[in-house]
């Protein structure tokens, strides 16, 4: 009996990797076992049963199948469970059973339509054989699914060369769904399911940090019209000073890196004071111009009578000059 360890570290470190084959009939082989370096291909199944959302159930419900078949055990290599796990990196996973050892002969594809290359009939000696649990042919496979798929592939297409040297390729050469093999209608929708599988690259990676840090509060300047200050001259009568804030920001990082970034909230630690300069606009006021006092002028006397009054007049201001 083929007893090949096998395992995913992906999907065992993301809680997603179960070995089944102690756990069901005929799990290290019953027919007959190959040489790894036999496998060419990989073709995907679906069920056609539907999802209990329990591995055991799951694996359970095929292995029921695949006995009333007459057959010793899971016809299967792995089954894409049902089941759905959160993973450690915060993706879900569907949770792979390891069903029968890679290094027996099961019985899923036999390969009638000679494709590939493959001697028609004998699939089963060429192809690991992987089977969805669900009813694809209705309902597509769950994001989980598919990406529990992708990396369940990639290991045995890419990450195996010693071992599996003739599966090594692009997934896109090595994977199949039954239906290349085989006149079938499984596993479902395979044009629609492949790119996505073959394709799959992880979400973006999103998270948010928070970041405190003290910002400088400019100050402002505005000038007042001041009137105990002379025109034409500008005086300060307040200096200005910088304020401090704690500023808190939410940083996004996508895929390690920062994409954005915004303020959450602002305390202030100190306001800035503002600068206050005076413009002068007092003026002294304008002496009035007073007009120069004229001596008045004396009429001169016409006649007789205003001349006595004249020269009397005279006198008395010679006389009494100072
Ligand atoms: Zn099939």
């Amino acid at each position: 009996m083929a007893n090949t360890p096998f395992y995913v570290p992906k999907l065992r470190d993301n809680g997603a990797w179960a070995d089944y084959r102690n756990l069901v009939t005929g799990g290290f082989g019953w027919r007959y076992d190959r040489a790894l370096t036999k496998v060419r291909f990989v073709a995907n199944h679906h069920s056609v049963t539907q999802p209990t959302f329990n591995t055991k159930k799951d694996v359970d419900n095929i292995l029921a199948i695949h006995r009333a078949n007459g057959w010793g055990g899971i016809g299967y290599h792995f089954i894409i469970t049902s089941e759905e796990v959160n993973g450690k990196d915060g993706l879900r996973y569907a949770r792979v059973a390891y069903v029968g050892d890679i290094g027996s002969v099961r019985a899923h594809t036999p390969n009638t339509k000679g494709a590939l290359g493959l001697k028609a009939g004998f699939g089963n000696e060429d192809i690991i054989a992987t089977c969805m649990i669900g009813m694809l042919h209705q309902k597509n496979p769950t994001d989980a699914q598919i990406r529990s798929a992708y990396w369940l592939y990639r290991e045995l297409v890419t990450q195996e060369p010693t071992r599996l040297p003739n599966l090594k390729g692009t997934l896109n050469a090595k994977l199949h769904g039954h239906s290349t093999f085989d006149p079938t209608a499984c596993p479902g929708n395979w044009n629609w399911q492949k790119p996505r599988i073959v394709n799959y690259t992880d979400p973006p990676k999103i998270e948010k940090k928070t970041e405190v840090r003290l910002a400088t509060i400019p100050f402002t300047a505005k000038t007042v019209d001041a009137p105990d200050i002379p025109k034409g001259e500008e005086r300060v009568i307040q200096e200005g000073a910088d304020g401090e804030k704690q500023v808190t920001w939410e940083v996004t990082y996508t895929n390690g890196k920062e994409t954005s970034r915004k303020i959450v909230s602002e305390k202030i630690i100190r306001p800035a004071v503002e600068k206050i300069t005076g413009i002068g606009s007092y003026v002294e006021p304008e002496k009035p111009v007073e007009p120069p006092v004229e001596p008045p002028v004396e009429p001169e006397p016409t006649n007789p009578w205003e001349w006595l009054v004249y020269i009397i007049k005279k006198l008395y201001e010679a006389l009494t000059r100072k």
